[in-house]
């Protein structure tokens, strides 16, 4: 309950679903959850797919799916699964409202309050021109305002086709409202013209959906983006037109790159499938895009769901532009990794060998040793299957620094040596120990010492002479596999 109202808390994403889900809208989606939660209200996912070439089922799916990873779970809106709806107060997909958006229209046509316009595009255009070059706003100025209902009906029926216009010639007045971001909000009614409400082809515009549906779904509260501001102006006149009482609106802040510009797809990901893609964890995102224009009132920066969700309040949301760092949110996701145990980092790692093609043949006990060796070395899922590839024979590559190493007139001979040591051994893989031993029978028969041993060793078993530790990596490599390494660097260096 809203303790200003008295207005159950009621909050809805609206996604035009057009593709993934782009950061902004997963922090408005987020905001508007845990408004919800924390005030015991309800979340409900409304579909504005009034375009209906671009917003099809499959976009849909798209959304539907990037939210249900993030965990951020809707109490009315399209199933998830088979986008059936569940609450009562639907549908919740505006394509199949449209009866409702008609309906509406014709009420505010019979009370005079909308009109019948007939002006063609290029008449649109000319008075556009004009006025502007006149010096004047250019709003429509439409001749058919005046006309009776009888008279455009009668076109109509002649088969002309009318979109239908809202009246704003009667609004001469300021439009105030209390921006739950930005505080007053101050429009004046002649920043609009008389502005459509049906298209000639009966299609409904997004300003009369959303109003119609936010009364209809009893939304208590409007958080959304900044670029919806203008928005408002025409919202709040068809909210008077029709005698509703508005939403409290919230406009959240823009989300910039590192440069102050608005965050667009050229400077990387952007959107919630290729962060997770890239190996985000759906909590690091949550987490990172909360941060976005909100903070928690202790100054934490690492806060779970739970916690923002007891933490959140409209109060703290800031209307200064968002800076999107993408350092930081590694950083943060890194520390998100840190918090799974070895076995489940590594199921988690499961799908990410799968897209990067890695194959990690690894019994089940040296899984956990494995992360163990290699945790400290990423920050996200996908370089964490990345820097699985050392264990994996395919992407064993000699790089070019070995060349030096292996230019040592001790560096064959331990490589060697090395190579036959494994193939007298009985275990498929070494033990730490073993390889210890194993590396000390090859410093004594070929009397290499420090660097000579320890760079040889390093390029037999990782292609170059630095890298993770030896006797980390050793045991998580079959000896099979490591004979093949050394062969291959043998085959390289020494001409038979
Ligand atoms: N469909 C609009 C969008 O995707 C929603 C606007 C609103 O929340 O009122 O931006």
């Amino acid at each position: 309950m809203n303790p200003l109202t008295q207005r159950p808390v009621r909050v809805r994403f609206a996604p035009s679903p057009t593709g993934y889900l782009h950061v902004g809208g997963a922090r408005t989606a987020l905001y508007n959850y845990l408004f919800a939660k924390k005030n015991n209200g309800k979340f409900i996912l409304r579909v504005e797919d009034t375009d209906l070439a671009r917003s099809t089922d499959q976009s849909l799916k798209m959304v539907i799916e990037d939210l249900k990873w993030l965990g951020l779970d809707w109490d009315e809106g399209p199933d998830s699964v088979t986008l059936n709806d569940q609450g009562d107060l639907g549908p919740y997909r505006q394509s199949q409202r449209l009866s409702v958006y008609k309906e509406h229209a014709f009420k505010l046509l019979k009370e005079d309050k909308a009109y019948y316009c007939f002006m063609t595009d290029q008449e649109l255009e000319e008075q556009r021109e004009n006025f502007l070059a006149a010096g004047r706003a250019p709003h429509v100025d439409s001749p058919y305002k005046t006309w009776t209902l009888e008279q455009a009906q009668a076109e109509l029926l002649k088969g002309r086709k009318g979109a239908l216009r809202f009246k704003t010639e009667g609004l001469k007045k300021n439009y105030i409202f209390n921006d739950l971001v930005r505080s007053r909000v101050d429009f004046p009614s002649d920043m609009v013209g008389d502005f459509v409400i049906l298209r000639s082809d009966g299609m409904p515009v997004y300003n009369f959906c959303n109003v119609i549906d936010d009364y209809l779904m009893k939304i208590s509260h409007v958080l959304r983006a900044e670029e919806h501001l203008p928005n408002t102006l025409r919202q709040l006149m068809l909210y008077e037109a029709f005698g509703w009482e508005a939403p409290e609106f919230g406009h959240l802040s823009l989300i910039l790159d590192e440069d102050r510009k608005k965050l667009s797809k050229r400077k990387g990901a952007t959107s919630c499938h290729e962060f997770k893609n890239e190996g985000y964890l759906p909590e690091a995102l949550n987490n990172f895009v909360a941060l976005l224009g909100w903070s928690d009132p202790s100054g934490e920066e690492i806060l779970s769901l739970e916690k923002m969700i007891s933490n959140f309040s409209l109060e703290r949301l800031n209307s200064a532009g968002a800076v999107f760092d993408p350092v930081k949110l590694k950083w943060m996701n890194s520390q998100y990794l840190k918090t799974y145990s070895d076995d489940d980092l590594f199921k988690l790692l499961g799908p990410y060998f799968k897209s990067e093609n890695i194959n990690v043949i690894l019994p089940a006990d040296k899984q956990a040793q494995a992360i163990k060796a290699l945790r400290t070395t990423f920050e996200t899922l996908q370089e964490g299957a990345l820097a699985f590839r050392v264990l994996d024979n395919q992407f064993f590559e000699i790089e070019f620094d070995s060349n030096e190493v292996m230019s040592w007139e001790s560096s064959p001979p331990v490589v060697l040596t090395w190579a036959q040591e494994l193939s007298h051994s009985d275990h498929e893989y070494l033990t730490e120990a073993l390889f210890l031993e194993i590396q000390e029978k090859v410093k004594n028969q070929t009397g290499a010492k420090g660097k000579f041993l320890f760079m040889a060793l390093r390029v037999a078993v990782l292609g170059k002479p630095h890298g993770l530790e030896l006797k980390l990596i050793v045991p998580l490599i079959s000896k099979q596999a490591l004979i093949l390494r050394a062969e291959k660097v043998l085959g390289k260096y020494v001409k038979s």
